[in-house]
Order: structure tokens, then C-alpha cells, then sequence
């Protein structure tokens, strides 16, 4: 491996779509994966569980276009995440950075001496409060060699799309030693192949979107206590909604608070119904709930 060819897959430019930009990253070291985050310290994330992209292939090798979809494939692939990218078919639009809800994927020079050694960039778009991804386009860089093969001279598209793609997750570059043989390494060597996600990547989108193998449908079975307490048309409601669909739904926990919640809530109203100390406590808990999802927001 010779150190003046590793080049940097870098860089992910996060964009913010409402105040200045953010570059934040949190470490998840603990877990062998990093995810970007908020100077709020929310996680960044897609509001649905899927993103779709376009291709523009203009400027790729032969079969750079099927490289990108095995890519996005590898990822749908990790059964204990139920994130899938959708392949929306062939664009020659080249407006590539922007905020317009389009993502995409295509080929160009990167100008400028902070590209000199960038082999390829996703700008991605969030809102600041939120955390919620709007837009992300990649693109390689063509002032480096590009192919499809095992061509020792040249990098790696699968390999280079694979990275990419999970900056379009929300997750960061690692740079650390024992992180090489991860998708998310920063750098890369000509001829290098990583097509293949390791266990800590596998984790790093598992942590972001949860799920996969078993449901995550939340089964609404009886009325909810909240609304029981505060009276149906409480502004609070609201921040309660986003709080449950927001956050606790985006992990397993938090998904098995809420199913519980639902479960039980007809014993729960029973409860508060016999005591009033119980109500005040239950409104209390209710509105502190609230306000912490409004300071969030
Ligand atoms: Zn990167």
C-alpha cells in the first residue's frame, strides 16, 4: 500500500438547510461506527426509510451504472436494518449540490485545490432542528481513474459507491487504525475492493434505521392515556406525536416503550379514572414530555 496513493474518499459536506452549516460528529465509537449529527445532538436521518436516487452514468466506465446499483443493493441487504435506497432510473440532470428533494449520483471534476485529493464528495442537506435529510448527491471525481473491474490502476466504483452511499445514511468517515478494513474508512488505495459491508458498518445503519427481519408497525389497541388526560384537542398532543414518531419509534427501545403504552392504556386510563393524585401526576409527566420535544424543535 503505498501511503502517497491513499486517497481520501472524503468528503461528506453537510449542509444545513436553515441556519449555518453544522459539521458536527458524534463519536459512536463504542459501536465501530460514527453517525452525524446536529449541534443539537439529534442523529441525522432520512424521515422515511428509504431514499431514492438517480444516475447521471455520463463520464463513468462501462458498467459504472450497475456498480452503483450492486452498491445500493449491499446496503438494502443488512437484515437488521429496514432501510432500502430505491433506484429511480437514468438522469442526465448534472444539478448536482442542490436542495431540491432530487438525489443523485453522477461524475465530474471536482475543482478546487480542497479536491485535489478527493475521489469523491455527498453533499447532503438536513433540516438543523430536526435532523431530517432533504437531499443527497454524490459525485466521483473524474481527475482520478475509474473502473469497474479489478483494475489495479484505477479505483473502484462498487467499492468508492458503497462509502458514498452510507454518507447518504448519515454515517461519518473513520479514520482510526483498526477501522481499514471497514466501508467507512476514509481512505483508499487504487485497486482496492471493499465491496462488502463489515459487521460495524452493518451496525452503523442497523443504529440509524432499526428493524428489517421483524415488524416495527406500531399496533394501536386501545385509547391513549395522553389524550385521556389532556383532553383531545391539548396543544401539547402534537409535541407528544413527534416525540413518539420522531424519536422513540427510531429504536427498538423506544419502540417497545410505545407498544407498551398502547397495550396497557386501557388499564392505564382505569387507573388514573380511581385516583386524582394519579391524574395530576400523569398531566404533569405529559406536559414535561411535551416541552422537551418543543426545546428539541
Ligand atoms: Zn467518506
Amino acid at each position: 500500500m503505498s501511503v502517497n496513493n491513499n486517497q481520501p474518499l472524503r468528503c461528506i459536506a453537510l449542509l444545513c438547510t436553515c441556519s449555518v452549516l453544522v459539521l458536527w460528529s458524534c463519536s459512536e465509537n463504542a459501536h465501530g461506527f460514527q453517525v452525524s449529527k446536529t449541534d443539537g445532538g439529534l442523529a441525522i436521518r432520512w424521515p422515511t426509510t428509504s431514499a431514492g436516487f438517480y444516475i447521471n452514468p455520463a463520464g463513468a466506465p462501462s458498467a459504472g451504472l450497475s456498480a452503483i446499483q450492486a452498491a445500493m443493493q449491499t446496503w438494502i441487504n443488512v437484515t437488521t436494518s429496514n432501510f432500502s435506497f430505491v433506484y429511480k432510473g437514468q438522469t442526465s440532470s448534472t444539478s448536482f449540490g442542490q436542495n431540491d428533494g432530487s438525489n443523485m449520483v453522477c461524475f465530474g471534476a471536482l475543482v478546487g485545490a480542497q479536491y485535489d485529493s478527493t475521489l469523491a464528495v455527498n453533499t447532503i442537506f438536513f433540516n438543523g432542528q430536526t435532523g431530517l435529510l432533504s437531499d443527497s448527491d454524490i459525485k466521483f471525481n473524474t481527475n482520478f481513474t475509474w473502473a469497474t473491474g479489478n483494475s489495479p490502476d484505477a479505483y473502484d466504483v462498487q467499492t468508492i459507491a458503497l462509502h458514498e452511499l452510507g454518507h447518504a445514511l448519515a454515517l461519518d468517515d473513520l479514520y482510526e487504525s483498526g477501522d481499514t478494513a471497514k466501508v467507512m474508512y476514509g481512505y483508499c488505495d487504487p485497486g482496492e475492493i471493499k465491496r462488502f459491508l463489515s459487521q460495524d458498518d452493518m451496525d452503523g445503519i442497523t443504529y440509524l434505521y432499526p428493524g428489517g427481519g421483524t415488524t416495527t408497525t406500531t399496533t394501536i389497541t386501545g385509547s391513549c392515556p395522553a389524550e385521556f388526560v389532556l383532553g383531545q384537542d391539548h396543544p401539547d398532543l402534537q409535541q407528544l406525536r413527534s416525540l413518539r414518531d420522531g424519536l422513540l419509534s427510531r429504536s427498538v427501545v423506544g419502540h417497545r416503550i410505545i407498544q407498551m403504552y398502547y397495550n396497557n392504556s386501557d388499564s392505564i386510563n382505569a387507573a388514573i379514572e380511581r385516583s386524582p393524585v394519579l391524574r395530576d401526576a400523569a398531566r404533569s409527566f405529559f406536559e414535561t414530555a411535551a416541552l422537551v420535544m418543543v426545546k428539541k424543535q
